[in-house]
Formats: C-alpha cells, sequence, structure tokens
C-alpha cells in the first residue's frame, strides 16, 4: 500500500495543504477559538517540512516519530501535543516498517485516534477534531470489511458456476456434461479482486 518514501511525499503533500487552507482554519477559529489554529498547523508543518531532508531513507516509524515529536515542540496550541502525540503512538505502531499495509494503516489510525482521546481526555460528540477521526475509521474499517466480503462473495459466485449449464462461450457446447465444473473465467475474476483487495 505505501512504502516510506510515499509516505514522506504524503507529508509533504499534508504540510501543502494546511498552508493553502491556513487561512480558512484561522477563521474557523476565530469565532469559536483564538483565531490561531491555520497558523498553527502550517507552522508546524513548515517545521516538520524542514525535517524531511533527514528523514529520507528512514522507516516509517522513525518518519510519524519525528514529524510528532515536531508538532509538539513547535506548535504552541492545543492541536500541537494531540496532532503531536498521534503521530507518535502512530510511529509506535509502525516501527521499523519499511512497508505498510491496509490492516497496518488501519491499526496505526486506530492507535492515533486512541492517542488523542487520552490525551485530549475526550469522546465524539464534543466539537473536536474526534467528530471527524472516530466516524472516518469506522467507515474505513467497514470498506476494507465490505472488500473481504466483496472478494469472498466472488469465489462463492465462482463455485455457484458448478451448478449451471453455460450458455455461452465454448462451455456451452457440452451443454449438462458442464454440471459440477467451476467457470474457469469466473475463476480468474476472483483471483484478480483478491489481489486488488489485499492492496487496498
Ligand atoms: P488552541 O485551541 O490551543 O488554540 P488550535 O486552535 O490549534 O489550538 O486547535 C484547536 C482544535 O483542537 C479544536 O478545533 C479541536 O478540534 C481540537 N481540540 C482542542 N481541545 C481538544 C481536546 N481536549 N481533545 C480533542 N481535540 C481538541
Ligand atoms: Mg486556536
Amino acid at each position: 500500500m505505501a512504502d516510506s518514501k510515499k509516505v514522506l511525499e504524503i507529508i509533504r503533500a499534508i504540510g501543502l495543504k494546511m498552508e493553502a487552507e491556513k487561512e480558512y482554519l484561522t477563521e474557523l477559529d476565530q469565532p469559536i477559538g483564538d483565531s490561531d489554529h491555520g497558523i498553527n498547523m502550517a507552522r508546524g508543518f513548515a517545521a516538520v517540512e524542514g525535517k524531511l531532508p533527514d528523514l529520507e531513507g528512514k522507516d516509517i516509524g522513525t518518519i510519524l516519530k519525528t514529524v510528532g515529536m515536531t508538532l509538539v515542540s513547535t506548535v504552541g496550541g492545543a492541536s500541537g501535543p494531540l496532532y503531536g502525540s498521534a503521530y507518535m503512538k502512530a510511529g509506535m505502531a509502525l516501527a521499523g516498517k519499511e512497508e505498510m499495509d491496509m490492516d497496518d494503516f488501519l491499526s496505526m489510525m486506530d492507535t492515533a485516534v486512541q492517542a488523542v482521546e487520552q490525551r485530549g481526555k475526550a469522546t465524539v460528540e464534543e466539537a473536536t477534531m474526534l467528530d471527524a477521526m472516530v466516524p472516518s475509521l469506522k467507515t474505513m474499517k467497514d470498506v476494507r470489511e465490505a472488500l473481504e466480503a466483496g472478494v469472498r462473495a466472488a469465489w462463492a459466485g465462482a463455485e455457484h458456476t458448478k451448478d449451471l449449464v453455460a450458455t455461452k462461450g465454448r462451455a456451452s457446447y457440452v451443454g449438462e456434461r458442464g454440471l459440477g465444473h467451476q467457470d474457469p473465467g469466473a475463476t480468474s475474476y476472483s483471483y484478480m479482486l483478491e489481489v486488488i483487495a489485499g492492496l487496498v
């Protein structure tokens, strides 16, 4: 799914996004806060950007831990320690890993969300970042399960072709004698989906 190089690219892209949305995030923080959220995030990720060259070739755990420590030390607001703990704990979850798959990603996100809950002594329905984090994590886990269910359904469908008399292709020439035989195309498709679902 992603190797260390990809993770560095993603972190750099997050930094660019924070810079691009700096004013909007700060505006949002005006009526209900102290007008600094965008400034905080952009400052933190600008400091992260400065660390990226040294992180080239490092494992994912080290990259994420460094991002977290940098956010903690450069962002004054509540978001610094909160995102900082999230990235640091995410880094611990992926310590020494050069690559991550979807399962690693989901357990990393789980750890990150728990870190924010603990550090912020907060839960959903309190109007914080957790109201974006918790439901999105649940949906991503559901998608993972849906993909796995999709693969199982493909194999069940392929298996079901044994009970069918083919009316298309060469298999239609053998008629009823085809009963009990699994369709090759339904089988190759099931393998295809299995591989694709394993990648995401
Ligand atoms: P500050 O509130 O110190 O100025 P920021 O403006 O950078 O820090 O960040 C504010 C955001 O931090 C809020 O919009 C909210 O999403 C999040 N936040 C604040 N306190 C908590 C908490 N205890 N738990 C979770 N998230 C929090
Ligand atoms: Mg603020």
